[in-house]
């Protein structure tokens, strides 16, 4: 049996939980994109094409995540960059024409005077557009970061917009299945979340309508200790304090005019919410049968509903696993053929040289393929017709690979493929395998069939090399070698 009080605090508890875990998940997300190899390509060398990836990145983020109502990069200047934005349940990106200058808003000049990894917390306020409060109101939370270039420049700063609306009623939903009034308070004491919607959200109309004004005995006691418990005329009271912001991070008190400056800033200690759940003095005195029967279910029931709220919490922030995962995938792989694209091949290049200089007589096998007279296809059909060529042979390639192994785009038409744990032997009857395979299953482009053709060039790393360059070299002077034997063949170096 549970009893009243400890119910109560299993309701903060789970509330805050839920809060927590959403924060940390939006950290997370920070620290990713921040780091995104789209961005840090871009920052290093800006160009349109790189401009392009990361907008295309951050829009395939955004429509997993979904939790974000804009996502941009604002460079250095204070000019939006790259920006997108949810509208309707899709994202899209902002176009360049309606990118704005933010200089002057005090989430960039707070962030941008932060070290290298610390976040910028805004309050959780609700957004504006324009002058005006957007309705219906969108509870927003500002996540930002400044990024650099690989020389240390500062370059602006990543920007989550995040939509807090989800958290508050996972909050609410966490919180309320055990408690009858469940409220979230900021520092100063205004409501975020109350159970009467009226009550919310008072600093940003300028309402007095605070804890502390209804209820100022319980707030005095309330603001000075982190968490509690206390029975007054106006019932059973039990808080808990969080920190949104983690050790490191910090915030302004942030403001309710769009391009008033910030008025302070605000370290981890000063930033706090209060999970609040109250019980009613009616309820107390007469704990009738509604009651009784109502906790009893409860406590007969709780390790059901912790399980429900658990995996209830967890699938949200699946979906950002998700995301972050799209997003690398996005990241490190080729689009026409779905395999490595050459920077992360080449990455992976290194992590099985180093995995073989700890345990040489593991074998690494490689393999360069070349596809045959690819240009004359390319002349003869036409360019679609060369991109479903290569399309065909990533499928091929891709239905070959073990866990273990590797298939990457190093070129137009030229792949190479890793094989963890194999030798020369194995190198020749993979390279084999693939030849035939290919020159079986011709392409199909509508009424005819293309055959095509590909040269491979084998290889393995030899402990007697220093560099793994040494290795693709042998193999490619194999490929080569096939070439000049007529082609459609494997050759070993
Ligand atoms: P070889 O048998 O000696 O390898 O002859 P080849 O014609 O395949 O060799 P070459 O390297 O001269 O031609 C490669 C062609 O691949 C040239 C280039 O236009 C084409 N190419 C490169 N990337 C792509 C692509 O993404 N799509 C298409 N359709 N063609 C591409
Ligand atoms: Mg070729
Ligand atoms: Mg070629």
């Amino acid at each position: 049996m549970v009893s009243l009080q400890s119910a109560q605090e299993l309701a903060v508890g789970l509330g805050a939980n839920a809060l927590t875990r959403h924060l940390d998940s939006v950290n997370r997300d920070l620290r990713y994109i921040a780091n995104q190899e789209a961005l840090r390509v871009l920052l290093n060398a800006e160009s349109p094409d790189a401009l392009g990836y990361l907008t295309r990145d951050l829009i395939a983020f955004s429509e997993a995540a979904r939790f974000y109502d804009q996502i941009r990069w604002i460079d250095e200047t204070g000019q939006e960059r790259v920006r997108v934005d949810r509208v309707g349940g899709t994202a899209g990106a902002v176009p360049a024409e309606r990118l704005q200058n933010k200089g002057t808003r005090y989430f960039f000049t707070d962030t941008m005077a932060l070290n290298p990894g610390q976040v910028f917390v805004s309050p959780l306020d609700l957004n504006i557009e324009g002058d005006a409060i957007e309705v219906p109101y969108k509870p927003t939370l500002r996540f930002a970061t400044p990024v650099f270039d690989a020389s240390g420049r500062r370059r602006g700063i990543v920007i989550l917009n995040y939509l807090g609306r989800t958290m508050l009623k996972e909050f609410a939903a966490a919180a309320g299945s055990l408690s009858h009034d469940i409220s979230l308070v900021n520092g100063d004491g205004y409501w975020l979340k109350a159970s009467d919607p009226a009550d919310e959200w008072g600093f940003m109309f300028e309402r007095p309508l605070t804890l502390a004004n209804r209820y100022p005995d319980v707030w005095l006691r309330m603001r000075t200790a982190d968490s509690g418990r206390l029975r007054t005329g106006t019932g059973l009271w039990t808080w808990r304090t969080l920190h949104p912001l983690r050790a490191g991070e910090i915030s302004s008190t942030g403001v309710a005019a769009a391009a008033g400056p910030s008025q302070g800033r605000v370290s981890h200690d000063g930033y706090i919410w209060k999970a609040i759940s109250r019980v009613p003095p009616e309820q107390l005195t007469a704990l009738g049968a509604a009651t009784a029967i109502r906790y009893g279910i409860i406590a007969g029931g709780l390790m059901g509903l912790l399980a429900v709220l658990s995996w209830l919490l967890a699938s949200t922030l699946d979906d950002r696993a998700r995301a972050r995962e799209l997003l690398q995938r996005l990241a490190t792989t080729d689009g026409l053929t779905g395999v490595a694209n050459r920077r992360y091949f080449m990455d992976q290049l290194k992590q099985y040289w180093s995995g073989f200089q700890r345990h040489p007589p593991l074998p690494v096998g490689i393999v360069m393929m070349d596809l045959d007279h690819f240009k004359a296809i390319n002349d003869g059909d036409g360019h679609a017709a060369g991109d479903m060529v290569l399309q065909h042979f990533g499928r091929i390639l891709r239905a070959s690979l073990r866990d273990t192994d590797t298939a990457g785009r190093i070129g137009g038409e030229e792949f190479c493929v890793l094989l963890r744990g194999c030798d020369l032997e194995g190198v020749r009857d993979y390279a084999e395998r693939i030849r035939h395979q290919l020159e079986i299953d011709p392409v199909i482009l509508g009424e005819t069939q293309l055959a095509v053709t590909v040269s491979c060039g084998g290889a393995v790393f030899l402990s007697s090399d220093t560099i793994p360059a040494a290795a693709i070299r042998r193999a490619d002077a194999a490929l080569y070698r096939a070439k000049a034997a007529g082609r459609n063949r494997v050759e070993l170096g």
